[in-house]
């Protein structure tokens, strides 16, 4: 995840670099279920609302939770499917809240109204994110239920009535970049707390739908959009904290819009801090649980399972001996292709890892949703580079790397 906001406050009240001292504990991403309302285009879990066997009990999650609590990890986010539709998510919760710094709910909204609000808001999350795919219709069809817009928005409401820090969480793509800016509107109109830009990854429905991932010239011009709101809250436009996610190179696209207006040293500092944060953090500074109580790398990464919590308790299995997560803890990664060229890896890190796998079953082949140019990567003008084929039904092996 890049905080753009927070970066670009480093270019006006620069503070102290702090460097990693030894492997971080990771921020969970705990799908607690796969049962949800909606059926978005591009959900990764491929959520129904149905109910799934083999989700963890009541009795298995809360051992998970204690295991997590005493790991010390910094933050837990409990997600789905549609979290608020797991019976014992308050319970959960509530346990939680006493065992992590950082508590987050990430929902579709449409449920964070009356009573359940009241619990949201009585538990204390830190934070919730509300997911919202355009405005009105176009959030509707992305979401594939009639009236989900309206619905998230009386969830945003009901956060704000009672003092929740709320969120937008948006994945951007051909068919609702341009209501980027609407978007942003609405979070200054509702006093919308914050702004999460997803790039799209390739995994579930977001695999199938791949075909449909934001062309380089619109994603850039996302970019500059956020980029101008973040710049906004220095020069008297109301705060909203602006982050992106699943596309690291967006910390590079920053660095030169930095370069193009703040001096030398104010842009080395910048430098400074984002090689300090180093980009793509699957497998180092975030996890992922799914539904069935399998860990992976991070919530994209569901065809690479690192051992299930229902045999070994998530803090073994993290500081165990899995060969996948020892090369993506590997500095500097086996980058290939243009991401092995980039003069910028020690900032973005390789950016998505799963996108490149998905593409040609290599995890350490070039990310194909990279929009800088070669120049501003410092390659050669004109080297071959990877496109997104729509996808097809075909299918790599999951594993090819280690079989
Ligand atoms: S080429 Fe690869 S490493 Fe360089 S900025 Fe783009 S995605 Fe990141």
């Amino acid at each position: 995840m890049f905080r753009l906001s927070q970066y670009m406050d480093q270019l006006h009240r620069p503070s102290p670099v702090r460097r990693r001292r030894g492997p971080p504990r990771p921020v969970v991403i705990w799908n607690l279920t796969r049962r949800c309302n909606l059926r978005c285009k591009h959900c990764y879990t491929v959520s129904a609302d149905v109910d799934f066997p083999g989700e963890l009990t009541a009795a298995q999650a809360r051992e998970t939770l204690e295991d997590i609590g005493r790991f010390g990890v910094p933050a837990l986010i409990l997600s789905g499917g549609e979290p608020l539709l797991r019976d014992d998510l308050f319970s959960l919760a509530r346990r939680a809240r006493a065992l992590t710094r950082v508590l987050a709910l990430s929902t579709n909204g449409t449920g964070v109204i009356g009573a359940k609000a009241d619990r949201v808001a009585e538990i204390g999350f830190d934070y919730v994110g509300i997911s919202i795919d355009g405005i009105g219709a176009t959030n509707d069809a992305f979401r594939g239920v009639i009236g989900a817009f309206d619905q998230a928005l009386a969830g945003v409401r009901s956060c704000k009535r009672r003092g929740i820090k709320v969120g937008l969480r948006f994945t951007l793509t051909e068919d609702n970049a341009h209501q980027l800016p609407d978007l942003l509107r609405l979070c200054d109109d509702e006093g919308v707390d914050k702004f999460y830009l997803s790039h799209l990854v390739y995994a579930g429905r977001g695999n199938k739908h791949r075909g449909d991932d934001a062309a380089h010239t619109p994603t850039r011009r996302a970019l500059d959009l956020l980029i101008a709101r973040a710049a906004a809250s220095h020069e008297g436009a109301p705060p909203l904290e602006i982050v992106t996610g699943n596309n690291d190179a967006d910390a590079v696209y920053f660095l030169d819009w930095a370069a193009a207006r703040f001096p030398e040293d104010r842009v080395a500092h910048l430098r400074a801090h984002l090689e300090a944060w180093g980009g793509n953090a699957s497998g180092v500074g975030v996890a992922n649980i799914d539904t069935q109580g399998d860990v992976h790398p991070d919530t994209y990464w569901s065809d690479y399972t690192i051992g299930s919590v229902k045999e070994t308790p998530f803090s073994a299995l993290w500081t165990g001996d899995d060969p996948m997560l020892a090369e993506l803890r590997r500095r500097p990664r086996p980058l290939k292709g243009r991401c092995g060229a980039c003069m910028h890896r020690a900032i973005c890190g390789g950016n998505t890892r799963i996108r490149a796998l998905q593409l040609t079953g290599d995890p350490w082949a070039e990310d194909p949703a990279c929009y800088l140019t070669d120049a501003e990567i410092g390659v050669a003008p004109g080297a071959e580079r990877l496109t997104v084929r729509p996808f097809t039904g075909d299918r790599h092996d999951p594993q090819p790397w280690f079989t």
